[in-house]
């Protein structure tokens, strides 16, 4: 029998040049904290985890995640590790109910599910390396041809410069766009019209006839969001993300009362978290990350209560634990793509560390049907960019 082996985290620290950061180009849950200057900090990333599932045979299979990378590698070392080395791959399941019950005091939310989401991700690539199919095949299998995906960029800046983004991005055929809001609570009126202004120039890019997606990233409150929503109706976005922060279910609930879809659930995890999302009808559209919500094991689960209850699953982020779900699941209609660019806020730093991920052609993403595993491989391309802690 296979077994697992080993298990290799490691953190990738960015050091190569980055995109200096613009004042209000995308408000966040600090905003409101008066310490302003460094608040952006809280919304960049120039940090990556691997983790690398090697089995008996030399089999690896590659997980990866984003949040907290030398905090989730310590989880991982010091408690994840030894529960699933020297186990069977295949009882995935039960190793996910091992990770979680045995760190349920401490481990269900936050560093812990995301060192659990970086592990079961590895586990899924490695069953697909070792049974020679696609993550996709081995979960259910092909539901669509290709995968439509929307633009997922336009920080807010300048007018101007959104206005030729935009129009740059129209050319390669996407059928959505998701711009991010400059202002919140603190910027009073002036800032509501700023970021009207920019919706407003957006569309006029992008006509009537394709997807706006509007995104607050937790930037907001209640009632801001109350107040700013007669006033973002007329646009007819097909979601507003995250108005509010995380925790505040009631608030979400309320306001995906309105007129305007309200999506959430990147900052939400497990099974039972997002349950709990929908059940409270508090998202319109659910959109948890696998390499947070607690990897491919726990995202299946949800797929299937969120088709229960009719709500769309659209992932946070591109990346493929995200894409192969999306292919093998009829309630996931679109994929969110990170469109290739310099390394800005950190969402783009995947595309320097693995190989693999597909381009956007057309407004579509392909995945291939004999690339075993997820596939992606880790890249040496760009090494003398990072700063590797094993
Ligand atoms: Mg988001």
């Amino acid at each position: 029998m296979i077994t697992i082996k080993s298990i290799r985290a490691r953190v990738w620290n960015w050091k190569g040049p980055t995109v200096p950061p613009q004042g209000n180009f995308c408000t966040n849950a600090s905003d409101i904290l008066g310490d302003r200057g460094d608040a952006m900090q809280s919304f960049r990333f120039h940090q990556w985890l691997t983790c690398e599932v090697e089995a008996s045979d030399g089999t690896v299979g590659i997980g990866n995640a984003a949040l907290a990378p030398s905090l989730v590698k310590r989880a991982i070392d010091e408690f994840y590790a030894p529960m699933v080395i020297g186990q069977d791959p295949f009882d995935y399941a039960y190793l996910w109910e091992k990770m979680y019950r045995r760190t349920h005091a401490w481990g269900r939310k936050g560093v812990g599910m995301v060192a659990i989401s970086a592990i079961d991700i590895g586990i899924w690539d490695l069953m697909g390396k070792l049974a020679g199919k696609p993550v996709f095949k081995l979960l259910g299998g092909r539901t669509k041809e290709r995968i439509p995906c929307y633009y997922s960029k336009l920080y807010a800046g300048p007018v101007e410069a959104m206005q030729a983004e935009a129009e740059e991005a129209m050319k390669n055929g996407y059928t959505g766009f998701k711009t991010r809001f400059g202002y919140g609570p603190r910027d009073g009126m002036a800032g509501m019209r700023e970021n009207i202004k920019r919706v407003e120039a957006v569309r006029e890019v992008i006509g009537w006839d394709r997807d706006i997606m509007l995104e607050a990233y937790m930037g907001w409150n209640l009632d801001y969001t109350r107040r700013m929503i007669p006033k973002l109706e007329k646009f007819e976005p097909r979601w507003l993300e995250e108005p509010v922060i995380a925790d505040d279910l009631r608030g979400y609930a309320e306001l995906n009362r309105g007129p305007i879809p309200i999506s959430g659930g990147e900052h939400e995890y497990s099974l039972l978290g997002c349950a709990q999302l929908l059940q409270g009808k508090a998202v319109s559209v659910l959109q948890y990350d696998t390499n947070r919500v607690g990897g491919i094991t726990a995202a299946q689960k949800i797929n299937a209560v969120a088709e229960a209850h009719q709500i769309p699953v659209i992932p946070h982020a591109g990346q493929m634990h995200n894409y192969h779900l999306t292919m093998a699941n009829m309630n996931c209609p679109i994929a969110e793509y990170f469109p290739v660019f310099d390394v800005e806020v950190g969402n783009e730093l995947f595309y320097y560390i693995f190989e693999g991920d597909p381009d956007a052609a057309d407004g579509y993403l392909q995945l291939d049907d004999d690339l075993p595993g997820l596939g992606i491989t880790i890249s040496d391309s760009h090494l003398e960019h990072f700063e590797i802690e094993e």
